[in-house]
């Protein structure tokens, strides 16, 4: 018998395995510990990255490692083809947090998006009004790496190379209440957007405009569905931002956050939208899996604690005002500090990009956006002492990179 070649051996040998989709740093990353990272030389780093607003809790949580651990011995998956206590008692507790009545578990930010889609169009559908739906969305928003939700935020920087694009998307500029209603038209049936934008540069949009966009919905008949995939989930320093602005969505996209890294969404929605969902109209494989409900059940016994909140509204303020007097001390570095709660934002003068790798030379990790901003991110456990450490590094790196204290 002859042994059959090596599936693949023909490959060529100098090209990624990976494939090359991310412009990454060299730094493997081997452990982590609170808001601490460490490398495989043993580096540490402050972890204001937080996975890209995933680490809520930082790493390692004790309480969701002994919830993950436990769950890992008990069961792993049974798939949505079985009644589920622990997705019950999730979306319970999620619909009693909210304005919304019904949970769809998912895996991902943009299989939330998705279903949010998805929703709004058979809500049309249902209501005998199939002709209507057209989204409006914000220009440089963010809402997940499908086709369907690229086109939503419709960027050439994600879209270019995929057409043809899905149909029903038109963008306006934030905060511009006259573009918005020149695009709505007897084929709008909605309004997504992300009350804070991350990718697009860390943008809260003004409470009044998130107002005004309900009360446009509303007298349009149009649904408003809030993406606060990353926005939300305590890092505002309410549950959602929308919260703090008293402006109800129909529907509200999570992730990030709601499972502190281990992957898990959920697209939720008040009783009138949920309800044309009917059985076989969306599904998930693993979405509301045991383990991702373990551990999103365990992420909210922490973050629904008496003065969590509290805890994550006074660290933003410390944090922003550090910021802010930083901004002040090296204007040819820093243009701006923004955001809300712990989901900040530096616009930078010179490259991000540059500040960025010289706050990583400094052990602190951040992220970029677009609009020259990098985003601080940090998880939502931080401490005083953590803060005044980031603060610190943050101003080491700015003056190595030539501004004057
Ligand atoms: C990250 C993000 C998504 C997509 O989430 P994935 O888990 O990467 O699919 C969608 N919307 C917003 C606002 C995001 O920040």
């Amino acid at each position: 018998m002859t042994a059959s070649a090596p599936v693949g051996h023909n490959r060529p040998s100098d090209f990624p395995v990976i494939l090359p989709v991310y412009k990454r740093s060299t730094i493997r990353m081997v452990r982590g510990e609170g808001v601490y990272l460490f490398d495989e030389e043993g580096r540490q780093y402050l972890d204001f990255a937080a996975g890209i607003a995933v680490n809520s809790l930082g790493h390692c949580h004790p309480h969701l490692v002994k919830a993950l651990q436990e769950q890992a011995a008990t069961l792993w998956h049974t798939s949505n083809l079985y009644t589920s206590s622990a997705q019950e008692k999730l979306a319970a507790r999620l619909v009693e947090q909210t304005c919304a009545d019904s949970v769809f578990f998912c895996s991902t930010g943009l299989e939330a998006s998705e279903c949010a889609i998805k929703m709004v169009r058979k809500y049309f559908d249902e209501k005998g009004e199939p002709e209507k739906y057209r989204i409006i969305t914000l220009e440089g928003s963010f809402h997940g790496r499908s086709i369907a939700t690229i086109s939503a935020a419709g960027k050439e920087k994600l879209t270019k190379g995929f057409a043809p694009l899905l149909d029903g998307f038109d963008q306006v500029p934030m905060g511009d209440i006259q573009a918005l209603r020149a695009k709505i038209t007897p084929f709008t049936a909605a309004i997504m957007l992300e009350p804070i934008l991350g990718e697009g540069g860390v943008i809260p949009c003004p409470p009044e405009y998130l107002r005004e966009l309900r009360a446009i919905a509303d007298a349009f008949g149009l649904l408003l569905v809030f993406d606060e995939v990353q926005c939300g989930y305590g890092r505002p320093g309410a549950l959602f931002y929308h919260q703090m602005v008293g402006v109800e969505p129909d529907i509200i996209t999570a992730a990030k956050g709601i499972g502190s890294g281990f992957p898990l969404a959920a697209c939720l929605a008040k009783k009138h939208v949920a309800e044309i969902m009917t059985p076989g109209s969306h599904g998930s494989t693993y979405g509301g899996n045991p383990l991702a409900m373990a551990v999103g059940n365990a992420v909210l016994d922490v973050i629904l604690k008496p003065g969590f909140f509290e805890h994550v509204q006074a660290r933003g303020k410390e944090l922003y005002e550090g910021l802010e007097a930083l901004v002040k001390k090296y204007p040819k570095l820093l243009a701006e500090a923004r955001g809300v709660g712990l989901m900040l934002g530096l616009k930078t003068v010179i490259p991000n990009m540059d500040v960025v790798v010289a706050l990583r030379e400094q052990g602190l990790l951040t992220v970029l956006a677009d609009d020259n901003v990098i985003r601080i991110l940090p998880p939502l456990i931080i401490e005083k002492a953590h803060i005044a450490e980031a603060l610190d590094k943050i101003e080491v790196a700015l003056q190595r990179l030539g501004g004057a204290a």
